[in-house]
Parts: structure tokens; C-alpha cells; sequence
């Protein structure tokens, strides 16, 4: 079907009470394996691919264009509602170069800068993105971080301040807001982050745009569900996904097969095949906490 607005979608979600999952994807394998999982949960999904830990020189080069067209692609052959999102790019000039290449989304990672950079750059990625019936996702606040040994760094994060979030929103009018209320960027290990939903209920009586939760790997299924009984309509969700994607590889690795199975054959030795399928499993798993199986 048509790719389909990513208000129009959050619209309903908001409406039902439930969230949407922006599954990031960085391959063919993956991108597939997210419609497919969405087709068999029949889900509203939101696929793409991200900025914030690629190589900037390639997504400028030709990154955003090939997977622009991809995303394109698999949305029209896909049988439930798809957004597609280029997410947390760069700058403004890396988020524009999403517009033309097939995206009806796009967001910046504007996290660490000052408020009037973000007011104008975010103004001029709306007012760039609308001529083009494109969605721009706004972020107000910032998340801790886990690195990859698995520290937390709190140094960097800053929660949402209602009044800011209403301001930002007043004056940039994004489609949608992303905020920090605790939630952490790359969780991997057992740390549990502590979601303040009363802040998420503050900040959704006082904006008029649908809410996003980042960091929705480290995010335990009991605190998901309670931010978006509170108001959380779309959930980002990647480093958990690779973690997957990882362990099905080094399955089909040792398991020592001819390489022209392993790897390109898409039976079921091939190692992306298998890797993709463990990811299938987790996006599955992860809509059915978001509510949004059925709803397609
Ligand atoms: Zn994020």
C-alpha cells in the first residue's frame, strides 16, 4: 500500500491508546524483517534507517538515497500501514537530504544544542519538509547514554521541561515530539532505567502533538506499557534489534556451511536470513507490548 502519513498514524494511536514502534533497521535483511513482522502482528509500523551511529560521509554520499529508495520499495509491497523515517540525522542539511530520497519523515539528533539553534534549524527543517507532505519529528530535553562497556553517562542528559516542550512546539510545529523522562540512548545489559510518567502525562496535557519515547531498548515491558497508558505514541527501538540480528549471525557463522549458502541464498542457512529472523521475533515481541498488533 501507499506509504501512510506518520501523523495520520499517530493519530490513531493517540486516539487508542496505544504505540507505534519505529524499529531502525541498517540492511535489506532487517528492513525486511521489520514489514514482515508487522504483516504477521498486522501492525502499523514505522521503518527506516538512522544517523546517529552510521558514517556520515557514506549516508551523504549515497546511503540516504539507496535506503530512501529501499524503504519506498518495501512500503508499497508492504499489507499494513508503513511510515518511513530517517531518523536522527546529523544536521539539517543531512535531514534534508531525507526529503528527496523517499522518506515521508524525517528527524534531526539536536541533542547538546542551544535552544536557538534548535528553534531556527528545526523551524527551517518544518517549513522544507511540509512543501513536501513530509513529517518532521522535534526532540526537546536529552537522553543519558550507555556506552559500550556498559556505563552510564548522565552527564549529557537533560529531561523535558514542559514549558520548553510547549514553546518548541508552538514555535518550530513539528508533527511530533520526542522527550527525555528517563529514558536512556544504547541500553545492552541489565541496567534498568526509571521512567517518570507523571512528567509524560504533564507534558502530553500541554502539547498538542503526539509523544515519542527514545531509547526503547533499555525500557523494561511493565515501564513501556505505563508511558504509553500516559501518553507515549511512538516508540524508537534499535540497539536491542541489533543485539538479535548479532546473535542469529554467529549461529549461521558456526555453523560452518558452504559459503554460497551462508551467505546471499536466502535459505535457511544463510546467515542474514537467520540473523533477520531472530530480529522478526523480537519486533513481534515488541508490538505486542506497544498494543499495536491488530491495528493495521
Ligand atoms: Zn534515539
Amino acid at each position: 500500500m501507499p506509504k501512510v502519513p506518520l501523523p495520520d498514524m499517530l493519530a490513531d494511536a493517540e486516539k487508542s491508546g496505544y504505540a507505534i514502534g519505529y524499529f531502525e533497521a541498517w540492511d535489506l535483511y532487517s528492513l525486511e524483517a521489520v514489514v514482515s513482522a508487522a504483516e504477521a502482528e498486522n501492525s502499523p509500523v514505522i521503518i527506516g534507517i538512522g544517523g546517529l551511529s552510521a558514517n556520515h560521509e557514506w549516508l551523504t554520499s549515497a546511503g540516504i538515497d539507496i535506503y530512501g529508495s529501499v524503504c519506498s520499495l518495501l512500503a508499497q509491497r508492504s499489507r499494513v500501514p508503513t511510515a518511513l523515517l530517517f531518523n536522527e540525522a546529523e544536521d539539517f542539511t543531512e535531514a534534508s537530504r531525507g526529503l528527496g530520497a523517499g522518506f515521508n519523515a524525517v528527524m534531526m539528533h539536536t541533542q547538546g544544542w542551544g535552544w536557538n539553534r534548535l528553534i531556527a534549524d528545526t523551524c527551517l527543517l518544518v517549513e522544507a519538509a511540509h512543501k513536501q507532505e513530509i513529517a518532521v519529528e522535534g526532540e526537546v530535553g536529552a537522553l543519558a547514554e550507555m556506552s559500550i562497556d556498559g556505563e552510564i553517562d548522565t552527564t549529557i542528559g537533560a529531561m523535558t521541561e514542559v514549558a520548553q516542550a510547549v514553546q518548541f512546539v508552538d514555535e518550530t510545529k513539528v508533527d511530533c515530539l520526542a522527550i527525555a523522562v528517563g529514558n536512556v540512548h544504547f541500553v545492552t545489559s541489565d541496567y534498568v532505567p526509571t521512567i517518570d510518567v507523571r512528567r509524560i502525562e504533564e507534558i502530553r496535557d500541554a502539547v498538542e502533538v503526539p509523544l515519542v519515547l527514545h531509547g526503547g531498548s533499555g525500557t523494561p515491558a511493565d515501564q513501556m506499557r505505563s508511558a504509553i497508558g500516559a501518553g507515549i505514541s511512538k516508540v524508537n527501538v534499535g540497539t536491542r534489534l541489533k543485539h538479535a540480528f548479532g546473535q542469529g549471525l554467529r549461529d549461521g557463522l558456526n555453523s560452518g556451511q558452504d559459503p554460497n549458502l551462508l551467505f546471499g541464498s536466502r535459505l535457511p542457512d544463510d546467515v542474514n536470513s537467520r540473523a533477520a529472523a531472530e530480529l522478526n521475533k523480537e519486533v513481534r515481541r515488541l508490538m505486542r507490548v506497544f498494543g499495536s498488533e491488530g491495528r493495521a
